[in-house]
């Protein structure tokens, strides 16, 4: 299948499939909340929020996400996000009228996750992630929200952690516990008072490319803020909006969109954003830094596909009227620009393969990586409920 397959190099490869599948349950999800005229979701299918950074309703409108979802930018703070997000009705309505795509949404995720390629450049960047926290606090209680299949509670655990995490999907939360990890399934808020949650018992809680997907991470950072022991450390990494990713693709940017099972990539940070928030809740950030490099296996897929629209050669297309067999997409103006996510030719996976180490560090130390990675501290002179 992989176009890849004359060009494999043993231990790496691209493979864009499992980002399709996902996106292609979330269309059909979507489909039952959007307007069919304009594309966009109903707007009965949406709350308003005010300012995730900052609190403000100050919103001006930024840009429209392929799948339809509207992205704003806060006047006062500059942050920017999904000033509509989802209310707990339209997850509803979604998965009852697409129950199959609600549970399959995010399993080639958690599938890809699992992978062994997968488990080991994970475990060397969590390695990396938890040096740089254990240069702030020793290695004790670990909490770790939205842990998913847990390679980052495993890395944690080898490196002499008590670990638990918490996790919102049931199938990645089974796929952890079969691992040995203990792991709660919900959200923060869904579990709070749990006893095994109690405030002021944690040295580190850990938010790996969680953060993007919480409706409130004042809330959420709030309860953190609690969680912590006087001195303990808060780390993220959030996708970041000064990412040359999101320069380039904007809009386009697959991880920008308002999702189906669950909340997209709703909250899209960046350093001035993010440290700001961190400092209003109490927590003094102790670093920040650009890092996970460009994703070219995104710009190459989206450079792969305007190759392809312009005729030079014709691999997309004949992958793409195979595909639509099997795809009943619905007819409407937002459907037709939500195209299959574009594979990589031959020739452009090795462009990315010669491209990706030097790239990547280069655009790191520029500040446009695709993450942001941060590290904040509780003050040891605050009570655990000082903040809430
Ligand atoms: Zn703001």
């Amino acid at each position: 299948m992989s176009p890849a397959q004359g060009l494999e190099i043993p231990g790496w490869r691209i493979d864009t499939g499992w980002l399709e599948e996902c996106r292609s349950s979330v269309v059909r999800m979507n489909h039952v909340v959007r307007d069919p005229g304009t594309g966009l979701i109903q707007p009965r299918y949406l709350k308003e929020r005010s300012c995730p950074a900052c609190s403000n309703a100050k919103w001006e409108f930024a840009f429209v996400s392929e799948d339809g979802f509207e992205f704003s930018r806060c006047r006062e703070c500059g942050f920017v996000g999904a000033q509509k997000i989802f209310t707990p009705e339209a997850f509803r309505v979604m998965s009852n009228a697409e129950p199959e795509a609600a549970c399959s949404a995010g399993s080639p995720l958690a599938k890809k996750q699992l992978d062994p390629e997968a488990i080991k450049a994970d475990t060397k960047r969590f390695r990396a992630y938890l040096r740089d926290i254990e240069s702030v606090v020793k290695p004790d209680r670990l909490l770790d929200i939205g842990c998913a299949t847990g390679n980052s509670l495993l890395t944690a655990k080898k490196r002499g952690w008590q670990v638990i995490g918490i996790e919102q999907q049931k199938d990645r939360v089974e796929r952890a516990e079969e691992r040995g990890l203990r792991v709660l399934c919900g959200t923060l808020h869904d579990l709070w008072g749990h006893p095994e949650l109690q405030p002021g018992s944690f040295n580190a809680v850990t938010l790996w490319e969680t953060f993007e997907h919480v409706p409130d991470p004042e809330k959420t950072l709030r309860l953190i803020f609690q969680l912590l022991k006087p001195g303990g450390v808060l780390a993220v990494t959030v996708d970041s909006y000064d990412s040359m990713d999101y320069r380039l693709l904007k809009e386009k940017h697959p991880a920008c969109c308002g999702f189906g099972g669950y909340h997209g990539h709703i909250n899209l940070f960046n350093a001035v954003t993010l440290t700001f928030l961190f400092k209003r809740i109490g927590l003094q950030p102790k670093k920040i830094s650009s890092t996970g490099g460009i994703n070219l296996e995104l710009q190459a897929a989206y450079i792969n596909w305007a190759w392809n629209k312009i005729g030079s050669f014709k691999y997309f297309e004949e992958q793409r009227s195979s595909q639509q067999s099997t795809d009943s997409r619905p007819d409407s103006p937002i459907y037709n620009t939500l195209t299959q996510y574009p594979s990589l030719s031959p020739r452009l996976t090795a462009f990315v393969y010669l491209m990706q180490p030097w790239a990547g560090g280069i655009s790191n130390n520029l500040g446009i990586g695709s993450l942001l990675f941060c590290i904040a501290q509780k003050p040891f002179d605050s009570s655990s409920d000082d903040a809430a």
